[in-house]
């Protein structure tokens, strides 16, 4: 595996390119793209990257590079993919709540589509009958995830058609004559235990019973990685061995043969970045000393948005003597990234990494407090590029009027 970016070298990156700056580290992306391959060997097996986790054109192209396809959550996103030369064969379009609209648009690019809604998906039958194939995403009631903000799939989620309206929609496809070539569900994010996409898979396969154009079973993405020292993430080779168990022995008992798609997001993408932060004030408030650093929510949301852990590294003085903080945002809310947190100990002006800053880090990012969204950096072969260059007031004036 390749190594983490070492201590000098994040601090060298932060001289070179200034605060708060995105890093990311090319090869972990193909190492996790190659994991899931040789994992699933011997199945029948598609990958589509979540490019809502990341879309930066530069790690979009990385990633067609591999080989692996792209699964995309809006027209936009699926614009982003053809101009990184994501050809619409590999191409997913996975949605929610979305216009029939933007729907015909992502049709018309020739990207495979999952619609969620019965609503949505008579219109589409209305329209194409059975000449377009389409996938269905279902909602199977199963809890799992994270945390119920990042869980998708359980019974009082809004995403997917519940399993219990199959009747709607098999009396749908018999008056449209919808052709549903996928079936599609994705519970949910960090999902570390392989039983419950087991679970999804024994639902999806009784459902399918009823659905015999089905040619595709796709299990979303949700694989969990570790965030925190000594966390570990889905066991990968247990997933590729259950997947190919029951897929083989459906097979076997059945005849039937489906290929099975998933669509990582943060597997692909969380561990290879890191947000590069400066110190910029030190305040000790008696019970409290503050680290205040020279970003904040608007750059990376997780920890105040989901409680999320990220683990922070003090870069330039990584062996000074442990002492507890509060790592805190300089945007006016409370945002703290981590609250007693124990770390080298931290001056004015040190430079701190926040790990795991790949997925849902910077593509989150906002102009909140009209701060600049900071620059990225991709690392590949040992050379580092900024593929995406510093806001600059003209960022933030661009397409209002002067006022
Ligand atoms: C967000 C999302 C994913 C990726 O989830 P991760 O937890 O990042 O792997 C996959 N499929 C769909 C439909 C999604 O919305």
């Amino acid at each position: 595996m390749a190594a983490a970016l070492s201590h000098e070298q994040l601090t060298a990156l932060a001289r070179e390119f200034g605060t708060p700056l995105y890093v990311y580290q090319a090869d972990r992306i193909g190492e996790q793209y190659q994991k899931l391959t040789s994992a699933f060997k011997g199945t029948d097996v598609r990958f589509f990257y979540a490019a809502k986790a990341l879309t930066n054109l530069s790690i979009l192209h990385y990633i067609r590079d591999t080989g692996c396809g792209v699964d995309c959550s809006s027209y936009n996103e699926v614009q982003l993919a053809l101009h990184a030369g994501f050809k619409p064969a590999n191409i997913l379009y996975t949605s929610n709540n979305v216009s029939f609209e933007e729907i015909c648009a992502v049709q018309a690019t020739g990207a495979h589509m999952n619609i969620d809604s019965l609503s949505n998906l008579r219109k589409f039958g209305e329209k194409f009958g059975h000449t377009v194939p389409v996938g269905v995403r279902l909602r199977p009631n199963i809890m799992a995830g994270g945390n119920l903000k990042i869980s998708t799939g359980h019974d009082e989620s809004k995403f997917g058609i519940p399993v219990e309206q199959l009747p709607e929609l098999l009396d749908l496809i018999a008056e449209t004559s919808l052709h549903i070539k996928t079936l599609h569900i994705h519970t949910g994010s960090e999902i570390k235990d392989v039983e419950v996409f087991a679970k999804g898979i024994e639902v999806l396969f009784e459902v399918a019973r009823q659905f015999p154009e089905v040619e595709v079973i796709d299990l979303g993405g949700g694989f969990k990685v570790p965030y925190k020292p000594g966390e570990e993430g889905t066991d990968i080779p247990a997933l590729g061995k259950k997947v190919k168990e029951e897929f083989d022995s459906l097979e076997k008992n059945t005849g039937r043969h489906y290929q099975v798609w998933f669509e990582p997001g943060k597997y692909m993408v969380s561990e290879c970045g890191y947000l590069l932060t400066k110190v910029n004030v030190l305040k000790n408030t008696g019970s409290i000393v503050f680290a205040g650093v020279d970003t904040g929510l608007n750059h990376l949301i997780r920890p105040m948005f989901y409680g999320a852990y990220h683990a922070i590294e003090n870069c330039s003085n990584p062996d000074g003597v442990v002492h507890t903080y509060h790592v805190a945002g300089n945007i006016c809310e409370t945002d703290n990234f981590a609250e007693n947190r124990a770390l080298p100990e931290i001056r004015e002006g040190d430079i701190l990494a926040i790990r795991n800053a790949g997925a849902y880090c910077f593509e989150m990012s906002s102009h909140y407090n009209a701060r600049f969204k900071p620059a990225e950096v991709m690392i590949e072969n040992g050379k580092a590029r900024l593929i995406r260059r510093r806001d600059v007031l003209e960022d933030l004036l661009r397409g209002q009027e002067r006022g």
